[in-house]
């Protein structure tokens, strides 16, 4: 992890690799450090994933109060398509979706890539593929792949990358990027969770120079990369959920320390664009 502590009125967490393990619940811990975080200012999650699997790996274990919730901004598929809590349901602002072409041409591109690398499984995990609508999501051995299958598989990265640079290569109108573990995902270029986090900052009023990221991909090619070409956004990377946990209760504590009146933020304004909603 690079840098201390800083004093954001916002603060961006990846999910998978960052807040929790990939694809596990949220631990106890990091759940209490983001009530924390959560009662001083506003905080949002972004994920490759999809909404579903942030209500099971977050929302289910973060055990918060309803205003807490009025808090908490959710930007799942890569920040293609956000959701804020609205009279006590998930209500999407907005969802930028992939055309029926483009999503064809993805597939057969990434099912075309995987099989002449010889990585394409016969009999996966659950579905290779998954439509998460602003974005395409290939999993080398399956959606539902176990945590200790995944880390064996590929441990230095090498063939997960050489798919992404040959998919890349091939959907050159396209952004290709790779998640910690098996999974790489392809979306429009510039919709993405660097969109995500601008997006938030506009509707939140707040300079991007007070928001910070905090990602465990941050590197060339990881899906926490494109946050970096918003130069104001001061980016911290870490590599697990515990450093994650110990960086905001370090932030936690200095906050409180200064004062509640510095650094409390009011709640924030309901958003403007209502197109779909979870409750
Ligand atoms: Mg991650």
């Amino acid at each position: 992890m690079t840098g201390s502590p800083q004093a954001p009125r916002c603060v961006v967490f990846d999910l998978d690799g960052t807040l929790t393990d990939s694809k596990q619940p949220l631990a106890p811990r990091m759940a209490a450090g983001l009530r924390d975080l959560l009662e001083l200012r506003p905080v949002a999650i972004t994920t490759g994933g999809t909404w579903e699997l942030m209500d099971a790996q977050v929302l289910r274990h973060l055990d918060a109060p309803e205003p807490l919730l009025g808090r908490l901004y959710l930007l799942p598929a890569s920040g293609t398509c956000a959701y804020h809590r609205v009279d006590g349901g998930w209500l999407r602002q907005y969802s930028r979706d992939l055309s029926a072409e483009q999503k064809v041409r993805i597939v057969d591109t990434l099912l075309s890539v995987a099989a002449e690398l010889e990585i394409l499984v016969a009999d996966p995990w659950g579905e290779l593929i998954e439509d998460r609508g602003g974005q395409v999501t290939y999993s080398v051995l399956g959606q539902r792949a176990p945590l200790a299958v995944k880390e064996a598989w590929d441990p230095d990265g090498s063939s997960k990358e050489a798919l992404r640079q040959l998919v890349q290569e091939r959907l050159p109108d396209m952004a290709v990027r790779s998640g910690r573990s098996t999974s790489v995902d392809v979306t429009r270029p510039g919709v993405d969770k660097a969109y995500g986090v601008r997006e938030l900052a506009r509707s939140l009023e707040l300079p991007l120079s007070t928001v910070t990221y905090v990602g465990d991909r941050l590197g060339t090619g990881g899906n926490d990369e494109p946050v970096r070409s918003l130069q104001e956004v001061i980016c911290i990377e870490v590599s697990g959920w515990q450093q994650t946990a110990a960086w905001v209760e370090a932030l936690v504590a200095r906050a409180r320390h200064d004062g509640p009146e510095r650094d409390r933020e009011p709640l924030a304004d309901s958003p403007t664009a209502a197109t779909g909603s979870h409750r």
